[in-house]
């Protein structure tokens, strides 16, 4: 038993104690995903020493082979983790272990609703990580020592997952992090070798380092127990350099929960390998939720980065455009550097055709959800159709494929849903329309029940209603589609060309002429309030309208 100094308690941030309470009472159904996570975090460890023994190769402290090690005590009902990755300092344990660092996280706990069904979807946005340990577990310590730290700087974190957690600096030989679970006794199934490497192969075979885990000896009879002998359960090798057609969904999706952090499965997903001028490979995912924190400005967006299968950097944000910030995955460059910085990054011309080549990519990924798979592409477009509708003025280039991409309420749709996509509204447009029309809201009620749409439901020609905040700044941005202008129904006189037929634009005329006298002492009587006093034939039941 290690000495321990420096003991103190410490509270856990009022959001961890909610989380933590959500998480033990909501995911009772999917226990086992504790191990997904934990091994997740020891991945991203290995990966972020790896990258920083680049510069500094003292840390790998003589080397030792990258892994993970997953053991259990089947009389002590634990289950214990160790990595040799990057480890923590104390104030490393005290602030990843013991607050939420995301950015928005109160705003998020207030969504809460008590409801643990709804709480529990919620949850998945959110991303449950560390903290999921405590569904199995009623202990966990954590013993920890920062790569290139002296062996008397380990860290002992150690909670029962209530209000509080223990840290305590302790000696610890081996560089990385070792986390024991100490098993509630309804939960002590998982203190066993079988039951572990199944849960190991089903959510992290796509581990790109080896997790070992003791061979089952049988033991012989009057004879010492052997020292232990590990094998690797995983396949151990980066996911996105293996042919497209060898990798199973559920692969992808396992992957997908590892890269974004996420709960759920992915929407869709696109996996690519590019030879020639540049050589890079990508795995792109389309999450199925928005997350909370969409619109916050320093809310994590980008790819992961590697170079030639070595980890670089997270949310690497040079390689899309802002619209799609919430695009999740990786892009593993032969050309880079391994030394690139975010700086470089918004420089290098590399980069710049990259990006273009990757935008592509996501916006044909899209293009092919919305055909082929309508219903989620609904989906899709509720979660991030708002941000899609900075696209055309982001992406001067790709103007006319996002076009193609977004969806409008219309006087022909549901109550409000934006499912008409401008292709759809054009191919069933009246003959002679050569416009695309729209009309533009605070709200969805007032676009709906507006004067401006009378002679349009007359002659049943579709009307586009927008009432998003985005959408006066989005339409000014896009002013064609298919060589076809959009057209404000609001704007000025409307000539709604070869829509009237010369009986309609005879009576017109003959009309200006007979109000003449009305309109001028319409005018007089409204004086400097109004610009200009027009006949309009667009109403039908409304006298007038402004
Ligand atoms: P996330 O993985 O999304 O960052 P987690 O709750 O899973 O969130 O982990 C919180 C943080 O704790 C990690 O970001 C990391 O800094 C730290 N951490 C967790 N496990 C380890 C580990 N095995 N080695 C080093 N750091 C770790
Ligand atoms: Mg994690």
């Amino acid at each position: 038993m290690s000495v321990e100094t420096q003991k103190e308690t410490l509270g856990f941030q009022t959001e961890v104690k909610q989380l933590l309470h959500l998480m033990i009472h909501s995911l009772y159904s999917n226990k086992e995903i504790f191990l997904r996570e934990l091994i997740s975090n020891a991945s991203d460890a290995v990966d972020k020493l790896r990258f920083e023994a680049l510069s500094k190769p003292e840390l790998l402290e003589g080397g030792a082979e990258l892994k993970i090690c997953v053991s259990f005590d089947k009389d002590a009902k634990t289950v214990t983790l160790e990595d040799n990755g990057i480890g923590m300092s104390r104030e490393d344990a005290i602030t990843h272990l013991g607050t939420i660092a995301k950015s928005g996280t109160a705003d998020f706990m207030k969504h809460l609703s008590g409801d643990q069904k709804k709480d529990s979807h919620l949850i998945g946005q959110f991303g449950v990580g560390f903290y999921s340990a405590f569904i199995v577990a009623d202990k966990v310590d954590v013993f920890s020592r920062r790569a290139g730290a002296a062996t008397s700087e380990g860290v002992h974190w150690s909670s029962k997952g209530e209000g509080d957690f223990e840290v305590a600096t302790v000696d610890k030989a081996e560089r990385g992090t070792r986390i024991v679970l100490h098993l509630k006794s309804a939960e002590d199934e998982f203190a066993d070798g079988w039951r572990l490497r199944n849960i190991i192969k089903k959510y992290s075979d796509h581990i790109a380092l080896p997790i070992e885990l003791p061979k089952e000896a049988a033991a012989v009879e009057g004879e010492e127990q052997p020292a232990v002998e590990w094998e690797t359960v995983n396949r151990a090798s980066a996911l996105w350099t293996r042919p497209r057609t060898e990798i199973k969904d559920e692969e992808y999706q396992e992957f997908y929960k590892h890269v974004a952090h996420d709960f759920e499965n992915p929407l869709s997903w696109s996996h690519n390998k590019v030879e020639g001028k540049l050589e890079y490979s990508s795995l792109l995912y389309v999450p199925a939720r928005a997350p909370f924190d969409l619109y916050q400005r320093e809310a994590p967006k980008g790819l992961k980065l590697y170079v030639q299968r070595v980890f670089v950097m997270d949310q690497a944000e040079s390689f899309l455009p802002l619209y799609l910030r919430f695009i999740k995955g990786v892009v593993d460059s032969n050309d880079l550097s391994l030394n690139v910085s975010r700086e470089i990054l918004q420089k290098d011309p590399i980069i710049d055709s990259m990006k273009s080549a990757l935008t592509k990519r996501v916006l044909d990924m899209l293009e092919k959800l919305a055909k082929n798979e309508p219903e989620q592409y609904k989906s899709f477009w509720k979660n991030f159709g708002q941000v899609m509708k900075e696209g055309p003025a982001e992406d001067f280039a790709n103007k006319e494929k996002i076009a193609g991409l977004l969806r409008f309420a219309s006087t022909s749709g549901d109550e409000g849903e934006q499912v008409v996509g401008l292709a759809e509204y054009l191919a069933r447009a009246k003959e002679g329309q050569d416009k695309i029309y729209y009309l533009t809201g605070e709200t969805y009620a007032q676009v709906k029940n507006s004067p401006h749409l009378e002679v349009f439901r007359k002659k049943g020609i579709e009307v586009l209603l927008l009432s998003d905040r985005v959408d006066e700044w989005a339409v000014s941005f896009l002013t064609e589609f298919e060589a076809k202008p959009l057209q404000s129904v609001a704007k000025g006189g409307l000539d709604l060309g070869k829509l009237e037929d010369e009986a309609e634009k005879k009576e017109q005329e003959k009309d200006a002429g007979d109000f003449k006298d009305l309109i001028e002492r319409i005018k007089k009587a409204l004086g400097e309030k109004v610009k200009d006093v027009r006949v309009t034939h667009r109403l039908t039941e409304s006298p007038v309208c402004l």
